[in-house]
């Protein structure tokens, strides 16, 4: 996610390394690459100017701290301003009323039809409601049946008419059915075009009409930068709607769409999706997206993911190991089980600080861990429980037993050392990305 942008800001944030205070001259070459970063990343030129002029007034408007390094101060002004730029504070979806209603909208392939399985999904398994998803979709017969599919994978009823092309009797039809099945959420998803045209627009709106939705989300593919904003504007402009769903984020490089749309619309980004799965939706934090895109991690998120797998007792018993370091591969290997259960790899993996640039190029698959699986089951009991006595001629026997070879044995106690020490750390408090820029 975003990777080429991270990488280009990290590039000009350097150029003020070694650099012993904050000047005209080295803020200007540092800003210069700054726009250049976003420009590239399909940044609207506007904001992108607006931008790099807000970071030079608050760097040379800062008193020269000498316990914080120029390009440390410029990382986080540059933070705190991406931060703002994409809203400053997460927005909630309004789901207070019974039912609520929530008409999904945008052009067809943006992902409308999977974020409102992954919608439905999220109200249900994480904020205890009951949802009802619609087929609104009345020109695509697979848009139906791509809907009744998830539908079923989630868990949630789905509404539809066979053979009706009237969506707004369609969306009426199917609050009445909501009500009566005691559904607290409705989710209309509706049909979308491949552009804008008059039509579908007039359709929108006389559904928006008919059945007065507590909150429109506008969906959007993220991968169309400038062009996604540009079709979120013409959207504003008929429909008025209330957040943004940026999707299909695992593929993009970039980023112009996430930093533009907001100032552009002016309506917050609500969620964003990483993924074809149904649990592939985040809520979207700027802050925390302002972090990923510095190469920061998002550990919060991280945290958070883990959270809803992770067992609390277990949790408390790993904390405890951790802090006496007794941290040992069995604890390792029932890390690797959870995090499997927690989503996509490469996804997982970006959000720890400074792995996103190193794994932009690796293919993550389903069976990445299979080969650290299997050296730790030909560990013996022992050697599971206490690394330390893994030598030479144990490592051989495990090599051979696991179909691995030594130097993969090596490796992976080698990180499992430094995963070790990083645990401590953590552990005691101190600051992870600190701990891990230490490691590098
Ligand atoms: P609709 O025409 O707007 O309803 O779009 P669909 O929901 O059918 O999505 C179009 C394609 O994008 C499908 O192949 C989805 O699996 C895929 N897709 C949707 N959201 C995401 C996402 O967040 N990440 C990825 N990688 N693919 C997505």
């Amino acid at each position: 996610m975003f990777e080429n942008l991270s990488e280009k800001l990290e590039r000009s944030f350097k150029l003020l390394k070694g650099q012993g205070k904050i000047t005209e001259i080295n803020v200007a070459e540092t800003l210069k690459e700054v726009r250049r970063a976003l420009l590239d990343a399909d940044v609207n030129f506007k904001i992108a100017k607006t931008f790099t002029e807000a970071v030079k007034e608050k760097a040379l408007g800062q008193d020269v701290l000498t316990a914080v390094k120029p390009q440390q101060m410029m990382v986080k002004i540059v933070h705190d301003e991406l931060t703002d730029l994409m809203g400053g504070v997460s927005t909630d979806i309004n789901i207070k009323a019974n039912p609520s209603i929530i008409l999904i909208a945008g052009l067809q392939g943006s992902g409308k039809t999977t974020f409102s399985g992954k919608l439905a999904n999220l109200l249900k398994t994480k904020r205890g409601k009951k949802p009802m998803l619609v087929a609104g979709d009345v020109y695509r017969p697979a848009a139906i049946n791509q809907l009744q599919v998830l539908g079923e994978q989630i868990g949630v009823p789905v509404f539809t008419q066979e053979g009706s092309k009237n969506p707004v009797q369609i969306a009426k039809d199917a609050i009445r059915d909501a009500k009566q099945k005691g559904c607290d959420v409705v989710i209309i998803d509706t049909a979308g075009r491949l552009a804008v045209d008059e039509e579908m627009m007039n359709e929108i709106s006389a559904v928006k009409k008919a059945v007065d939705p507590h909150e429109i989300l506008f969906v959007v593919d993220s991968m169309t930068g400038q062009d996604a904003v540009n079709t979120a504007k013409e959207f504003n402009d008929r429909l008025d709607f209330d957040g943004v769903v940026l999707t299909k984020l695992d593929g993009d490089t970039r980023g112009g769409a996430a930093l533009s749309i907001r100032s552009v619309v002016n309506k917050p980004i609500k969620f964003v999706g990483t993924g074809e799965k149904m649990d592939a939706l985040d809520v979207f934090h700027p802050s925390r997206m302002a972090d990923r895109i510095l190469g920061m991690g998002d550990i919060v998120s991280l945290v958070e993911r883990a959270q809803e797998q992770f067992d609390a007792e277990e949790a408390r018993k790993l904390q405890k190991k951790l802090q006496k370091n007794q941290f040992d591969f069995n604890d390792f290997l029932s890390q690797i089980q959870q995090i499997k259960k927690m989503g996509s790899l490469k996804d997982l993996a970006s959000m720890i600080p400074g792995m996103g640039k190193a794994i932009k190029d690796m293919d993550f698959d389903d069976d990445a861990f299979k080969g650290i699986e299997a050296i730790i089951f030909s560990m013996t009991p022992d050697e599971r429980a206490n690394p330390a006595i893994i030598n030479g001629s144990r490592r051989k026997r495990i090599a051979a037993g696991s179909g691995t070879s030594i130097q993969e044995v090596n490796r992976l106690l080698k990180q499992f050392e430094d995963t070790r020490k990083i645990m401590k750390m953590a552990g005691q408090g101190k600051n992870l990305t600190r701990a891990l820029a230490g490691m590098q």
